[in-house]
């Protein structure tokens, strides 16, 4: 068997480890004679490790005792629509920020709920950098201010929450949960999809604070309305048990690895390695504004142009195929955005870039 280093955005890479405790569990679960795969969700066994799974969730971020947490079996993108829903009244407004391409479908899927206000717009500027909240075009009456922690497609990151004074943030970490520290109180609510930093995909874990459960409106379906996850404590329907299964085999390994500041410090490690070879050569670029550079996934283009980009082009599709025959794979750039792209997540050890770094500038020797 071989296993490569997987560069993939999403669905992220998991740590060898957890597979191999999870196939060795895979028929016979805890001495149930069941795979996790079979269990009810509403057995014992499966209940003690829900709760277990938030408690350690909860040391992790060292979450305080007046937020809720919920696990939500549904994409990321299902928040887009519940966010707005469980947050506004249907004339209420709250203010977002564009920085790339998943903040971009949050807005548009809100403003099909609420008349929500478009505070900044990096689009025009093809989101390479994050203007100062002195420019923001804040609305008077916004409930929280919306935006994404990193944007897992255009490789932009906010280093630190943005400014908002008296506002709830409302943020989505979906690919930057537990690869930093956090302070949770800085926040209203935060919602990560598993799939980039946790688990297998279908989860999304949701941290909301306490006072914004309000009920806005009447008429939410049941599977979208925080409530119900609040009074059925995540289980009203049936979850997806696999990838609650996997997320807590995820936040025993992040425990045992020393805990997210220990990762975050790794995490600068590999990113800083990677960044400095790509700016170092002449062959190679990123163009995010350096202060807004994400941690977990970098974007980097050939200089190489001509005319109709097929230098570029041609190169691209070489680097692809040559770095899948070395074991680096999935290194091909989202197709919004091209070029490509090295996702670094928890799971992503510092020889796996190494290993990226190394093939980068043996590739740049034999065609730059
Ligand atoms: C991947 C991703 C999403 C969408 O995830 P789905 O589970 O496919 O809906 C949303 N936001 C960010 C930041 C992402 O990286």
């Amino acid at each position: 068997m071989t296993r490569v280093y997987n560069f993939g955005a999403g669905p992220g890479a998991l740590p060898q480890i957890i597979l191999e405790s999870a196939r060795e569990e895979l028929l016979d679960w805890q001495q149930t004679g069941m795979s996790i795969l079979e269990i009810s969700h509403r057995s014992a066994e499966f209940e003690q490790l829900l709760a277990e799974a938030e408690q350690d969730f909860r040391h992790l971020l060292a979450i305080p005792a007046h937020y809720r947490v919920f696990f939500i079996s549904a994409p990321a993108r299902a928040q887009f629509a519940m966010i707005p829903l469980n947050l506004l009244a249907a004339d209420e407004t709250a203010d977002y920020l564009i920085t790339g391409i998943w903040s971009k479908l949050a807005y548009a899927e809100a403003r099909k709920f609420s008349p929500v206000n478009i505070a900044l717009d990096e689009e025009p500027r093809n989101y390479r950098n994050i203007a100062a909240p002195e420019t923001w075009q804040r609305h008077p009456q916004a409930k929280y201010l919306y935006y994404t922690a990193n944007e897992t497609i255009n490789g932009i990151e906010f280093p630190v929450p943005p400014s908002c004074a008296e506002l709830p943030l409302v943020v989505d970490m979906t690919s930057s949960i537990l690869s930093r520290k956090i302070n949770v109180q800085d926040y209203g609510l935060i919602f990560a999809g598993a799939q980039k930093n946790i688990a297998p995909a279908g989860l999304t874990l949701v941290i909301v604070r306490d006072d914004l459960l309000t009920m806005k409106r009447a008429n939410i379906p049941l599977t979208y309305d925080y409530q119900c996850f609040k009074d059925y404590k995540s289980l009203y329907y049936t979850p997806c048990v696999w990838s609650i299964y996997m997320a807590a085999k995820m936040f025993k390994w992040i425990i045992a690895q020393g805990g997210v500041l220990a990762l975050e410090a790794l995490n600068r490690q590999k990113a800083q390695l990677l960044y400095a070879s790509i700016d170092q050569s002449d062959f190679y670029y990123n163009n995010i504004d350096k202060n807004y550079r994400s941690l977990m996934n970098v974007p980097f283009f050939f200089t190489a142009t001509d005319a109709d980009n097929t230098e570029a082009t041609k190169l691209q599709k070489l680097f692809i195929e040559e770095a899948a025959t070395v074991g680096l794979a999935a290194v091909k750039g989202h197709n919004l955005v091209g070029g490509l792209r090295a996702s670094l997540y928890n799971a992503m050890p510092i020889a796996g870039v190494e290993a990226l770094v190394s093939f980068m500038a043996d590739f740049e020797r034999r065609y730059g």
